[in-house]
């Protein structure tokens, strides 16, 4: 198990001396990596989760070297690389199965950092390696922000009641319910693609290659084979309306479009079809006008929730947690409500880029037609996978640098 169940009396007591109390609501990527490393610099911030406990086995997840600084200041590194394995090559193949192109990922790998494949469980032990403390089944049933801080009601199994926080970070993912509390975080922008996804998990095969992500983009289907340590992680996408049937009839009907197969395929369309009942993903993301007040920021999903067109949002949720707990360290001296508006001013751009990135893809990959699927494959035949993650190779190229930020806060203060 990830993290470790505690009570919220504990949590609170020992959060009562911090310079800024502060409150995490969601334990998911976001919330657990912005824990951690408050944590780490000494404060004792309260961490809640709706659910009721972190048991799920979760999905497969793509972690660019976005992630790295903060797999290194939590001191987890050797931990995350024994709990993942490298993705070194990315293989797209047509709506028939055939192979377009494979690309080695060594451009963005050895210049930038790792790029791992690791199942988001994994990920959750890997962040709260030292402790990972969470109060589960608990959620906010209001929240009332006022010039000194926030008052916010905790709903538990049990109960309910009231705390003053000087911070409420909002890390309950892409559908948060705690964002609607925040009066000001401005409408939701929303990019619904009318498709949908199953994820399952397949069995690797004896020919598998162990460090290759591969897609197949289909005319009307998707199928996407990723490898985790000791399994391949599947999704299977296709429009909504036609995954109504259920996935033994939308299984058959990609197998009729296949021309080539291959056992990691084969795996991978059996493994959605042995669930009766397997995961299913709205694919659709939303962009927050707002991502900050005086007292409360928006992390993660929460702020931007992704399509996982790209493979990115755990990315950059991981680093915004890092940029914000490295500004949220000088908040005592610097001003908590500056250094949020700072952050807000640096992270959000970035966060966006690659979020647009991911919507790009979208409208690439999620396509019906198969004349569109044919002149699509041409085009891919001529682009690499670096090209066309142009914008994300782009933030690597230009990292975040929190430490700047908080002096340009400072700057910004005097003037
Ligand atoms: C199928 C799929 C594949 C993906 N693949 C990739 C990939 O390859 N690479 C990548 O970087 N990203 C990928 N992503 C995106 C990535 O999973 C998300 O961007 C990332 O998990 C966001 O982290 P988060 O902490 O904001 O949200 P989450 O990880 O969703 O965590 C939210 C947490 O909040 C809790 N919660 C929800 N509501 C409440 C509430 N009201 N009160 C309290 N707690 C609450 C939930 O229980 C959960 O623990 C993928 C997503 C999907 C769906």
């Amino acid at each position: 198990m990830a993290a470790r169940a505690q009570t919220l009396a504990a949590q609170l007591a020992r959060a009562a001396d911090d310079p800024i109390r502060t409150l995490v609501v969601g334990a998911g990527v976001a919330g657990m990596a912005v824990a951690e490393m408050l944590r780490q610099q000494g404060w004792h911030p309260v961490v809640v989760d709706r659910a009721r406990d972190d048991r799920a086995p979760g999905y497969m997840l793509a972690l660019m070297p976005m992630v790295d600084s903060l797999i290194a200041d939590l001191g987890v590194r050797d931990r995350y690389l024994a709990e993942s394995v490298e993705l070194s090559r990315y293989r797209l193949r047509d709506r028939t199965g055939r192979e377009v192109r494979t690309d080695s990922l060594a451009a963005v790998v050895d210049r930038y950092g790792d790029y791992r494949g690791i199942s988001r469980s994994s990920l959750q032990e890997v962040l709260s390696a030292s402790g990972g403390e969470v109060t589960f089944e608990t959620t906010v049933a209001a929240l009332v922000e006022h010039p000194e801080g926030v008052q916010v009601r905790l709903r538990t199994a049990e109960t309910e009641t009231i705390h003053d926080f000087d911070l409420v970070i909002v890390a309950d993912g892409i559908r948060s319910t705690t964002r609607d509390l925040i009066p000001g975080s401005g409408p939701l922008e929303k990019v619904d693609t009318g498709w949908g996804g199953w994820v399952a998990w397949a069995e690797p095969t004896d020919d598998d290659e162990p460090d290759l992500g591969e897609e197949i983009w289909g005319a009307g289907f998707l199928l996407g084979t990723y490898p985790v340590k000791g399994a391949i992680g599947a999704i299977l996408c296709g429009p909504a309306e036609d995954l109504a049937a259920g996935p033994q009839d939308f299984v058959r009907h990609v197998r009729s479009q296949l021309r080539t197969s291959s056992p990691r395929i084969e795996s991978a369309l059996a493994a959605v079809t042995a669930e009766p009942d397997p995961y299913y993903w709205p694919l659709d993301d939303a962009r927050t006008a707002r991502w900050t007040t005086a007292h409360t920021v928006l992390l993660g999903d929460a702020a931007a929730g992704f399509l996982p067109t790209a493979g990115i949002g755990a990315g950059m949720a991981m680093e915004s947690a890092w940029v914000l707990a490295r500004m949220l360290a000088h908040a005592p001296e610097v001003g908590l409500a500056a250094l949020l508006a700072e952050y807000e001013r640096v992270q959000k751009p970035r966060v966006e880029a690659a979020q647009g990135n991911s919507r790009e893809l979208a409208r690439l990959m999620f396509r019906r037609s198969r004349t569109l699927a044919v002149v699509r494959a041409w085009v891919m035949r001529a682009m690499s996978v670096t090209v066309a993650l142009g914008p994300i190779v782009r933030l690597l190229q230009n990292p975040p640098d929190p430490e700047r930020a908080v002096a340009e806060t400072e700057v910004r203060a005097a003037r």
